[in-house]
């Protein structure tokens, strides 16, 4: 028997191919106007009681096929393996406070932030920004649909932002060189000499709209502190933040050692007295290794303990 994840993305997939056929759109444009139909009700699947997550999952795999079809490399999803491990930190940082105020500079079509979103189910808002005008249009359309409270902006999140101070920003940083140098010109990253590294002016960009004590989770290249500007950034941190762990992901994720990625997470510093917490390094194992997967969140919740983040349980 189908799965309601299966049976949505069916209902997705097959009204998308249909339409995409016949008023001559690409795939990933028909998945965008099947989710908007559905969220406005003008078509509805005949699946009942499907959660957020059901949901979520099911126009992740629709997007997916879209992006594929029509070759969109530049447009990758952060996936739910490194979603969930987002969600876990956050709800292992946020010390059980009831709300919590999140932003996604570089949200694609969402997954990451819903996938935060509904592992905190109810707890969060959102701010979100996105340059590419599909992208965005499909996280609008998914908003609605998992009922998740987001403020969308389409823009260059390096630009000023209309984005008051978050409790957590959570985002799959964009890597490589922004075109724009006379924009970077503003931020104390920017390289000397042609263009800065997007990714080091979005971590910037980041703490500037996080309030003091806030957390950024980061999705970085493995070798972020490798790279040519890595002193600079060295130096950065070293002034404008704290930083609380470093979590390699796991290299089966990724197509390449070159594309691996690690989760970076930086605290804004505050006033709060006592000890910086000791910097959490560790080593995400293989999501499928269930043993493995149990000892790293013992590990996680011990140091979250010892280091005055409440854990949960
Ligand atoms: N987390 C997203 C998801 O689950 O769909 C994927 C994020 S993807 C790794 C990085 C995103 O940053 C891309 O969607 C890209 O269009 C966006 N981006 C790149 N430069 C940007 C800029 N200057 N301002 C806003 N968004 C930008």
């Amino acid at each position: 028997m189908e799965t309601k994840t299966e049976q949505l993305f069916n209902f997705l997939d097959g009204h998308a191919t249909r339409i995409a056929e016949k008023e001559d759109l690409l795939l990933l444009e028909a998945v965008y106007e099947t989710a908007k139909a559905w969220a406005e009700g003008t078509i509805s699947p005949d699946v009942e009681d499907a959660t957020k997550e059901e949901v979520r999952k099911a126009i992740q795999l629709a997007v997916l096929k879209g992006m594929k079809a029509n070759a969109q490399p530049h447009h990758q999803m952060t996936p739910d393996s490194i979603g969930l491990l987002a969600g876990y930190l956050a709800d292992r940082l946020s010390k059980g406070r009831p709300y919590l105020s999140l932003f996604d500079p570089a949200a694609g079509t969402g997954n990451l932030l819903f996938t935060v979103m509904n592992f905190m189910d109810g707890r969060t808002a959102a701010s979100a920004v996105e340059l590419d005008d599909l992208l965005i249009r499909i996280a609008a359309a998914t908003a609605d649909l998992l009922a998740q409270p987001v403020s969308l902006y389409h823009q260059d999140a390096l630009r000023p932002l209309m984005v008051d101070p978050v409790d957590f920003v959570v985002s799959d940083l964009p890597v490589g060189y922004y075109p724009d140098d006379e924009n970077a010109a503003g931020f104390k990253l920017k390289s000397d000499e042609g263009h800065s590294y997007a990714h080091h002016l979005f971590i910037e960009q980041s703490m500037r709209h996080l309030k003091p004590g806030g957390h950024g989770i980061f999705i970085v290249p493995a070798n972020l502190f490798e790279s040519r500007f890595a002193t600079q950034l060295h130096t950065y941190l070293k002034d404008e933040a704290q930083i609380v762990g470093v979590i390699a992901l796991p290299p089966g994720l990724f197509k390449s050692q070159d594309h691996a990625k690690s989760i970076l997470i930086l605290k804004k510093p505050d006033a709060s007295p006592g000890p910086k917490p000791e910097v959490l390094l560790a080593n995400a194992p293989d999501m499928t290794n269930a043993r493995a997967m149990e000892s790293f969140f013992a590990k996680v919740d011990a140091w979250a303990a010892e280091n005055g983040y409440r854990t949960v349980n």
